[in-house]
């Protein structure tokens, strides 16, 4: 059976006493949740305070990216040891915004899941075609290259020590959700290409589905046989928003 888990994307938003208050909103209102895993991940500078405030708490915090070097004349990266110093357990590789704004291609991403997996923090494997794509047919190709990049380079077993988020770029911040069935067809088709090298591991994998999921709409996703919970950009910026999505993920299980 697979945990559902519910992980905030914070992007480059707030503050030091915005995401204290965040933070302590979620504590509160997860507190009693059982059979839901919750995550934030916060931007760099701010990972101190989800240490110091949620290490008496269950929720779990992440980055919202990792280097692809070990360490070393890197100006302005963070590495995999680095994020560990700060007790992370996730960090968000190939997260659409880094692959359009920032130049990451498929190889980049690859490496920067293998560091992860190599220093103990947990990969959230970013996927997603674009509306172009979409409309012309190519959604099963692109996901298809997203993931064979990992397990090209570092094989299927890295699948086993990580997770991977279905985002569909067209509806990243858009307000425009993918239906349960458009998104349960590409996590299934995600499953299959694992399940194609490796049964275990594939039937283990959890697939986040992320791109505008809200209170309104989270239940039914997160109901979908494919998918395991949320990777939450927008509404992870309101604890009571959050925290409803977690809600969904607990009464899912
Ligand atoms: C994201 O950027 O990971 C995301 C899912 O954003 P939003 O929920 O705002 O669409």
């Amino acid at each position: 059976m697979r945990r559902p888990l519910i992980a905030g994307n914070w992007k480059m938003n707030g503050s030091k006493a915005e995401a204290t208050q965040l933070l302590n909103g979620i504590k509160a209102g997860v507190a009693g949740m059982q059979r839901v895993d919750v995550a934030v991940c916060p931007s760099f500078p701010y990972l101190y305070l989800a240490e110091e405030l949620l290490a008496d708490s269950a929720i779990a915090w992440g980055a919202q990216d990792v280097s692809a070097q070990a360490g070393g004349a890197y100006t302005g990266q963070v590495s995999a040891a680095m994020l560990k110093d700060f007790a992370c357990r996730y960090a968000i590789v190939g997260h659409s915004e880094r692959r359009q704004l920032n130049g990451e291609d498929d190889a980049l991403v690859a490496s920067k899941y293998a560091r992860a997996v190599a220093g103990g923090i947990v990969p959230i494997l970013c996927i997603g075609e674009t509306l172009e794509e979409r409309e012309s047919g190519r959604t099963e190709e692109v996901v298809a290259r997203h993931i064979d990049a990992v397990l090209n380079s570092s094989g299927v077993e890295a699948f086993g020590a990580g997770i991977v988020a279905y985002e569909p770029v067209w509806a990243i911040g858009t307000g425009v959700t993918a239906t349960p069935d458009q998104a349960q067809e590409v996590h299934a088709f995600v499953r299959g290409r694992i399940a194609s090298k490796n049964q275990e591991i594939a039937a283990g994998l959890r697939l986040l589905y992320g791109g505008s999921m809200k209170p309104g709409n989270a239940v039914e996703l997160i109901a979908q046989p494919d998918i395991d919970g949320g990777l939450i950009g927008g509404a992870s910026l309101k604890a009571a928003d959050f925290v409803a999505i977690c809600q969904a993920g607990e009464d899912s299980a």
